[in-house]
């Protein structure tokens, strides 16, 4: 068995410790003499790997007794109108920052719903950067402030969270879940889906505030799009195979040290790439310094021609998945938590090559 160095956007690289687990139990789950996702979601096995892995999201983050946390489908792309389905009505504004694809997505559907003012946009220097608290520019009476910490596509990430002064903060947090501590006393509600940083595809975590959830719209939500719906009780299926393995890429977290520990190991990795960057011309980073994201590391060579090369020589060496989101091209590597130190060296070491071959 040969397993790649995987730089993939999403779905993205799973702790291989984590891989091997659910191998071991994929046939026989803890004696059951079934799989877990054979077995009934309101049965005593599934039951407990859902308890299990609400109580280390709660321990990781820190999350006190006023937060919710929903396990969901649809992924991030439904929170987009999930969120102002529940907390935007005709006649209100709620405040979005744009930084890139994924939150133009997110205003789209807000406007279906009630008006959106943009706090700010990067769009006119194609999303090289977030904003300073500085640059926000917040309407008058904003139902909620909606972010996206970390801009998969461009390669950017907030440092820290805008600054709202009391205006409750949404947050899409797909691609940077879970890779560092969260102040979550600053957010009313946080979402993520489970296949960047977190899990398989099919997850969407819901972290959501109680006293923010109260001010949501009491009527004309289906009831699947309600978020009361999904408090304190699986009103239907969920996904349960992501929920088993979610619950284990916690367990691994945990086994890591935590959150805190985490993030330096994902520092370390993203220096280890921008300074192979910021060596001399031959690579040009996408972003300004001060954005640069520490899961998606994104640049440029001197032609297409090159980042072609680049990309094809670099899968010959088993580095995958680097080839940048179609919409801007270039190079992009996710350095996700569960993409190793290993790896990005690999990487590090591999771009030194290039540039000594064809600089
Ligand atoms: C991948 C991604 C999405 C889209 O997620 P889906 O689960 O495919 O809907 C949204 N936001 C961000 C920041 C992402 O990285």
């Amino acid at each position: 068995m040969s397993r790649a160095h995987n730089f993939s956007a999403g779905p993205a690289a799973l702790p291989f410790e984590v891989l091997e687990k659910v191998k071991e139990e994929f046939l026989d789950y803890g004696g059951a003499g079934s799989s877990i996702i054979e077995l009934s979601h309101r049965g005593s096995e599934y039951v407990e790997v859902d308890r299990l892995a609400r109580e280390r999201l709660v321990s990781l983050l820190g999350l006190g007794d006023d937060f919710e946390v929903l396990f969901l489908q649809g992924g991030a792309s439904h929170q987009f109108m999930m969120v102002p389905f529940n907390f935007l009505s005709e006649g209100e504004t709620a405040d979005y920052i744009n930084t890139g694809t994924w939150s133009k997505k997110a205003i789209k559907e807000a406007k279906l719903f009630g008006n959106v003012h943009t706090a700010f946009s990067s769009e006119e220097s194609n999303f090289s950067r977030v904003p300073t608290n500085a640059d926000l520019k917040f309407s008058a009476n904003a139902k909620y402030v909606h972010f996206t910490s970390n801009n998969t596509i461009f390669g950017t990430q907030f440092p820290s969270e805008p600054e709202t002064n009391g205006v409750p903060l949404v947050c899409d947090a797909s691609s940077d879940f879970l890779s560092r501590p969260l102040d979550v006393d600053k957010y009313g509600l946080i979402y993520a889906g489970a296949q960047k940083n977190a899990g398989p595809a099919g997850l969407t975590i819901v972290i959501v505030r109680k006293d923010f959830l109260a001010k949501s719209k009491k009527e004309g939500i289906p009831t699947i799009l309600n978020y009361h719906t999904h408090v304190g009780t699986m009103f239907n299926t969920p996904p349960v195979f992501g929920v088993y393995v979610f619950e284990k890429v916690l367990g691994w977290i945990q086994g890591n040290g935590g959150l805190a520990e985490v993030e330096k190991v994902n520092k370390a990795k993203a220096t280890l790439l921008y300074s192979e960057i910021d060596q001399d011309d031959f690579y040009t980073g996408t972003t300004e310094v001060e954005s640069r994201s520490l899961m998606n590391v994104t640049f440029r060579l001197g032609s297409e021609e090159l980042e072609k090369q680049f990309v094809s020589q670099a899968t010959a060496h088993n580095l995958k998945g680097l080839k940048g989101h179609r919409s801007v091209g270039g190079i992009r590597a996710s350095i996700y938590n569960a993409c190793s130190i290993e790896s990005v060296k690999a990487l590090a070491e591999f771009m030194k090559e290039f540039r000594a071959k064809n600089g």
